[in-house]
């Protein structure tokens, strides 16, 4: 056994009627390998969009990915889906229960809190990595899967909410999917008027529960508020009579929303009011908002976020005001895969190719070193692993670059480099070594 193990590193050895058989590890469902040609996608998409936020002033935090399961328990809400049924939660070697985490905000205010980043002071941030929710995996719905997140702090006017949906919306709009998505806003009130809407949407549920699907009446008297968001197309037309959320507004959450829709007008971004909307965490009052799209079948919400200013509270802090979203990532690439706005040229990935024929290793690492030092945008592979020239060409020729310098024993007793260009009908060109860096600059 010792011996099949050393052969196959990446395989386990399975014992069946006294055989061993191989079997391959295979990735844990719902999580997903980024390959090559798909990581430029992603590399494009996190740039895109950590540029758009330091253009709006936001500041990068990192935190853990496990954190203690008491966090989440205690800001999302024990009866949510996420707490019920959605962590990865297990026992360290200590004993300490831990959870990877489903989502960034608590994470985000725990991390602010626990460094005095909230005293006296706003914070605008953002953040962006893996979360890990244990969901039925399909398009658009995965295990792992990255979010980008942005918080604010600080600050309760509707004009920081106003200016994370047009943060928003430029993310979408500049990324070329503007035209596929639509923002829809409600308003969840405050705790108070929130609670006299839950009982009258209680009330007049209970009235036709036999009509309910079975998830909805079970959330009747654990989170009926949920009961809105319910993709059972019975419960929804029966919605359509029940008391609305707007409707039971507190005056200071009115205000609010109006505002932001005269702020949202002015920006130029345009919403639908869904009175229908809540959000799936517990710690959301007031702004709630959703970037949805028909593109992707059923895991249609592409961003979704809200103001939560009793959250900081509830962890522990003092009463903080805040407000932010999150973006999933792989839905936001599968939507720029689905309405085609993925920028060509994305798969190249070198400039130059430098082939080495005969004992000339040495020189070829040398002008490849030179080259990257002198022009740093160039992208140059060199090549490795020998070989003949027409094999070398053809790795050159399969690498993306444009061009190829070929060096051999010839080309570096005259101090010249050959240049071959491997995309355009030109002839090949003979550059002395010293000149090939300033000849490069003029033709890529
Ligand atoms: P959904 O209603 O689709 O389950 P959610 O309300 O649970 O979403 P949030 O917790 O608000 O989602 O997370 C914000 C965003 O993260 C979602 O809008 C979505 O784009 C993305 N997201 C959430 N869960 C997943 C998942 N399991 N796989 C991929 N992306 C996800
Ligand atoms: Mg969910």
């Amino acid at each position: 056994m010792k011996k099949i193990l050393s052969l196959a590193p990446n395989c386990v050895a399975v014992k069946k009627s006294q055989e061993f058989i191989l079997k391959k590890i295979q990735a844990i469902r719902g999580m997903n390998d980024l390959l090559p040609s798909d990581s430029v996608v992603w590399q494009f998409v996190e740039a895109a969009v950590a540029d758009i936020l330091q253009r709006y002033g936001y500041q990068e935090i990192r935190f853990p990915i496990l954190e203690s399961t008491e966090l989440f328990k205690r800001s999302i809400g024990e009866v949510t889906d996420i707490v019920e049924k959605e962590m990865y939660t297990f026992d360290d070697r200590n004993g300490d229960s831990v959870t990877l985490r489903p989502e960034g905000t608590a994470c985000c205010v725990r991390a602010c809190e626990e460094h005095g980043l909230l005293y006296n002071q706003t914070q605008r941030l953002w953040y962006m990595g893996p979360m890990f929710r244990y969901e039925r995996p399909q398009k658009g719905r995965y295990r792992q899967f990255h979010q980008i997140g942005v918080e604010t702090f600080g600050m309760d006017g509707p004009d920081i909410d106003a200016e994370v949906l047009l943060l928003s919306a430029r993310i979408l709009r500049e990324l070329g999917v503007a035209s596929f998505v639509t923002l829809q806003i409600n308003s969840l009130g405050d705790s108070a008027s929130r609670a006299k809407y839950k009982d009258a949407l209680v009330a007049y549920l209970e009235i036709h529960k036999d009509r309910l699907d079975a998830d909805s009446q079970r959330r009747l008297t654990t989170n009926p508020l949920r009961i809105l968001d319910s993709k059972e197309a019975s419960t929804q037309a029966l919605l359509d009579g029940a008391p609305v959320l707007l409707d039971y507004l507190d005056e200071a959450s009115q205000a609010h929303f109006e505002q932001l829709k005269v702020l949202l007008d002015a920006g130029g971004v345009s919403y639908q009011v869904n009175p229908r909307l809540v959000r799936g965490l517990d710690y959301y009052g007031k702004t709630a908002f959703e970037w949805v799209t028909d593109k992707l079948g059923s895991q249609s919400t592409v961003c979704a976020g809200g103001r939560y200013d009793n959250l900081v509270e509830q962890l522990g802090g003092k009463p903080t005001p805040a407000v932010g979203f999150g973006i999933g990532l792989e839905r936001l690439v599968l939507l720029l895969q689905a309405v085609d706005a993925i920028p060509k040229g994305l798969e190249q990935i070198a400039d130059i190719y430098v082939v080495a024929v005969g004992n000339v290793q040495k020189e070829a690492f040398q002008l490849a070193e030179n080259l990257r030092t002198d022009l740093p945008n160039l992208r140059v592979i060199s090549h490795c692993g020998g070989g003949n020239f027409k094999n070398q060409l053809k790795r050159a020729d399969k690498s993306t670059a444009d061009i190829a310098l070929i060096l051999g024993e010839d080309e570096i007793a005259k101090q010249v480099v050959a240049v071959k260009f491997l995309r355009e009908d030109q002839p090949q060109q003979i550059i002395p070594l010293t000149e090939i860096a300033n000849f490069l600059k003029t033709c890529i």
